[in-house]
């Protein structure tokens, strides 16, 4: 094998290429589907025939302008040489990309972009109202995205491919993506992707539908207050904490294609905005006890989360840094230890158990009478255990005998006693 050549994709993720095909129908479908139910009275999942709209109603230029401009702006906000140079990790060919850490001024930028407009009278419960087309034009981006992200790999050098998304076959590559880190001169596509537009958009589309709920009971409910409150701290870590990004199996592993550009661009936004969209027509009614219950829970699942990742970041960059210093670990053949105490001691994914508690906190404000908000938690659930296997099936291979080690010791993935 030529050096640096990558070798053909053997082992298939989601089914294969019918599996892909599958997925690229039913992700914009399920989207749709939830969106749908979600402006119905009864907003059942089993109401059917839901009323479809017209695709010449989804079809908006102006909102497909709207989706571009808040696109450019976030490229614009992501150019600023502000903030930090940081290095990713090694690559195939021993290089490392440049990334520019500056999503935290991004978001100051955009919240004070946001806030003069609304000053200024601008109506954000537009996108409520154009929530659909909204959507429609999300996917068509993505879409075309993805499209053009498959003509720049099939341009480059084979050096550049992801190891998962060289399969030979066009659906499943084009779903899985092929380039690893397809970038335009210094702009990275798929780091922006990422954490910019999508979570950005999430928290946008989010005070969106408080300022609906306002305009239509004059004053926002707790329930939307807290949802709002609760995601709005978690778009703000994941972009306090961008560079934690660099490590993820996203960025290190998986080509750029339709799964992620889908998921960062139309997926997370539309959908984990679910629950605050289900109050602006759902109105909810929460008590003291209930209320403080549920801050209570979604903290406890924040600080889990952010102590498992922070401890494994801090050890990964540097293991002799005193807050892990005193921590047991694991010698792996590749030089690099694994820790077995602290929280990667308590189960193997101790981040993704925190995450799916503030997942249930971010429901509950929607009560208990309707499913749909709970397909946050039922979905993440499925994804987290899908992408632990994953990860699982890398760390085996990468740390192989230690790795069998580390889950003889610390038995449980991810709930404890449970799984
Ligand atoms: P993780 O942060 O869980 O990283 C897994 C990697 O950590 C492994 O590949 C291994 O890599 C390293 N590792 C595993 N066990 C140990 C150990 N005992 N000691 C030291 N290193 C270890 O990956 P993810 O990208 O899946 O998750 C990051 C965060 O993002 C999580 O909190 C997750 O919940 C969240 N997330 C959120 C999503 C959302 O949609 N809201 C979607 C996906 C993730 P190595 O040894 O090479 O360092």
């Amino acid at each position: 094998m030529e050096r640096h050549k990558v070798p053909r994709t053997k082992e298939l993720e989601f089914g294969g290429p019918l599996g892909a095909l599958l997925l690229l129908i039913l992700l914009p479908t399920t989207v749709f589907y939830l969106l749908l139910v979600c402006r119905t009275e009864q907003a059942s999942l089993l109401s059917l025939p839901l009323p479809l709209p017209t695709l010449h109603s989804l079809w908006n230029p102006q909102d497909l302008a709207l989706v571009l401009g808040w696109m450019g702006l976030q490229a614009v906000l992501y150019m600023l040489p502000t903030g930090k140079l940081m290095e990713g990790i090694p690559l195939r060919d021993k290089s490392r990309l440049q990334y520019r850490i500056n999503g935290f001024h991004a978001m100051w930028l955009t919240a004070l972009a946001v806030g003069a407009g609304l000053a200024a009278g601008l109506r954000l419960s537009y996108m409520y109202d154009h929530f659909l087309q909204l959507a429609f034009s999300a996917f068509l981006v993505a879409f075309g995205l993805s499209v053009l992200l498959y003509l720049k790999a099939l341009l480059a050098p084979e050096s550049k491919l992801a190891l998962g998304g060289n399969s030979g076959n066009p659906i499943y590559d084009f779903f899985m993506g092929r380039e690893l880190n397809p970038r335009i001169g210094t702009f990275d596509l798929k780091f922006f992707c990422e954490l910019r537009p999508g979570l950005l958009g999430w928290a946008l589309i989010n005070t969106a539908m408080l300022v609906k709920e306002t305009e239509l009971r004059g004053s926002p409910s707790l329930a939307m207050i807290l949802v709002n409150a609760f995601q709005l701290l978690y778009v703000v870590d994941a972009l306090w904490h961008e560079e934690a990004i660099l490590t993820t199996m996203d960025i290190v592993h998986d080509g750029f294609g339709f799964m992620l550009a889908f998921g960062d661009l139309a997926w997370v936004p539309f959908l984990y905005s679910l629950q605050a969209h289900f109050l602006v027509t759902h109105p909810q009614k929460l008590s003291l006890p209930i209320t403080a219950g549920i801050i209570i829970l979604n903290g406890l699942g924040y600080f889990i989360f952010r102590g498992a990742n922070s401890q494994k970041n801090t050890f990964r960059r540097n293991p002799a840094d005193p807050k892990v210093a005193g921590l047991q670990t694991i010698p792996t053949a590749t030089g690099r230890r694994l820790l077995v105490s602290g929280w990667w001691g308590f189960v193997r994914h101790p981040n993704y158990l925190g995450d799916l508690i503030m997942a249930l906190a971010w429901s509950l404000p929607c009560g208990l009478a309707h499913i749909l908000p709970y397909f946050y938690i039922l979905y993440f659930t499925g994804l987290l255990i899908h992408r632990e296997a994953r990860d699982e099936r890398q760390c085996l291979k990468k740390y192989g005998l230690a790795w069998q080690e580390y889950c003889r010791r610390v038995p449980y993935r991810i709930f404890p006693y449970l799984y």
